[in-house]
């Protein structure tokens, strides 16, 4: 070990539980959903001891109390934006209150971590392929870009050609949207002969999906859209969390502003700046491995190496092997011919069938070799079936790259 590297994580640490000592009190005073579970801090022995949250704990709370249940440590008063979750995973959506504070800490957050991260700079004019629904992640991505002093450009509601024709009119340099959406973007441009290589466009920032951090995905959206591509990771009850190290090979967590654990390879996190509605010891939900070893690019924070890893629930298994949908789409997206995928998973009679519904340019010889490729990739066969052009639903907000059907 580097004894810079050990004595700046002594640093990061320090700090981290300064801010926990210094706010924590505040929360078991004005939150009782808190001041149920938690005790106070003076060590990270006493951190270590305190409970871990999960989602459906939020979600019960919101339901035995409503409108917002009782994680706020003021009263309603005084916040002053509300979101929501994109409900995505068929889970109920929880609403999510900051008051100036929070939202301020969001603002700077994204500003000097994950657009710092992506060389964004106040000369840039950001372009948000979004629709401006109650999903924080919009509203954060263009407070962070105000923050930073770029220009910056709402693609609410916008066709998908009139976002492709906007950023090229305007000179967009920076793009933030979901993988998926980048290629849908791609996808569209082609179809009306617009040139998106060719514009101002340079950097494109993802999240909501694993996307910008499978090799095979990264490397198509940086083709189709000439861009380079940064993954930024997030969750609406969390905030913004961590953005891709320069290396390539992974997120950095953003340490300054968040605890990070991980707990039998989910990722765990308490935040350090949004006392209006924090979460300590929080269960993302998430598949991750962590990773301390000193990186070239100079950050100090530990690396999630390989970006997200998907949702601890998406795995599925084919002929007893398991599988998460992020091993699926890096070699799916190895070959070009193919335009959207799902993976379909069907609980016939106990026993699991896992068929690939694709979307190609060139029909059965792709197919042919993609079957192949998964075949010696993963170790098991899946079917693969192609689907009429069109028909895949293309997700602006999060893919749902697994689908599950139950007979
Ligand atoms: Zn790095």
């Amino acid at each position: 070990m580097h004894e810079s590297s050990t004595s700046s994580l002594d640093r990061i640490r320090a700090e981290q539980l300064a801010r926990l000592r210094a706010r924590l009190p505040g929360v078991l005073r004005g939150s009782p959903f808190w001041r149920e579970r938690l005790h106070d801090v003076t060590g990270w022995d006493d951190f270590e001891r305190l409970p871990l949250t999960t989602k459906s704990d939020l979600v019960a709370d919101q339901q035995a109390n409503p409108p917002f249940g009782t994680i706020l440590t003021a009263p309603a008063e005084r916040y002053l934006r509300l979101h929501q979750t994109s409900g995505s995973s068929g889970a109920r959506p929880i609403r999510w209150l900051d008051d100036q504070e929070s939202w301020t800490w969001w603002r700077r957050t994204w500003a000097e971590h994950v657009y710092r991260a992506a060389g964004v700079t106040a000369d840039d004019r950001v372009f948000l392929a979004f629709s401006f629904g109650p999903f924080i992640g919009f509203w954060s991505a263009f407070g962070g870009a105000e923050e930073l002093g770029a220009l910056v450009i709402s693609g609410g509601a916008m066709s998908t050609e009139q976002r492709v024709r906007t950023m090229v009119d305007l000179g967009a340099t920076v793009v933030c949207c979901t993988p998926t959406y980048a290629l849908r973007m791609a996808e569209v441009a082609r179809e009306i002969g617009v040139d998106l290589p060719g514009s101002a466009l340079r950097v494109a920032v993802h999240a909501g999906e694993p996307g910008a951090s499978i090799p095979a995905t990264r490397d198509t959206i940086e083709a189709a859209l000439g861009v380079r591509c940064f993954d930024h990771t997030g969750m609406t009850e969390l905030g913004p969390t961590g953005v891709s190290c320069t290396q390539r090979d992974g997120v950095h967590l953003i340490e300054s502003e968040f605890i990070f654990e991980e707990v039998d390879g989910e990722l765990v996190a308490t935040n350090l700046g949004r006392w209006g509605s924090p979460l300590v010891r929080y269960r993302t939900g998430d598949r991750a491995r962590l990773s301390r070893e000193p990186c070239s690019c100079g950050s100090p924070f530990v690396k999630m190496v390989g970006g997200l890893q998907g949702r601890m629930d998406d795995m599925f298994t084919v002929r007893g092997v398991n599988l998460y949908p992020s091993q699926v789409e890096d070699i799916v997206r190895r070959h070009a011919a193919v335009v959207e995928f799902v993976i379909e998973h069907r609980r016939v009679r106990q026993m699991d069938e896992v068929t690939l519904l694709i979307e190609c340019a060139d029909g059965t010889s792709t197919l042919e070799r993609l079957a192949a490729d998964l075949r010696q990739a993963l170790g098991v066969r899946i079917d693969c079936r192609e689907v009429p052009p069109g028909t895949l639903p293309r997700a602006e907000l999060k893919a749902q790259r697994l689908r599950r059907v139950v007979e």
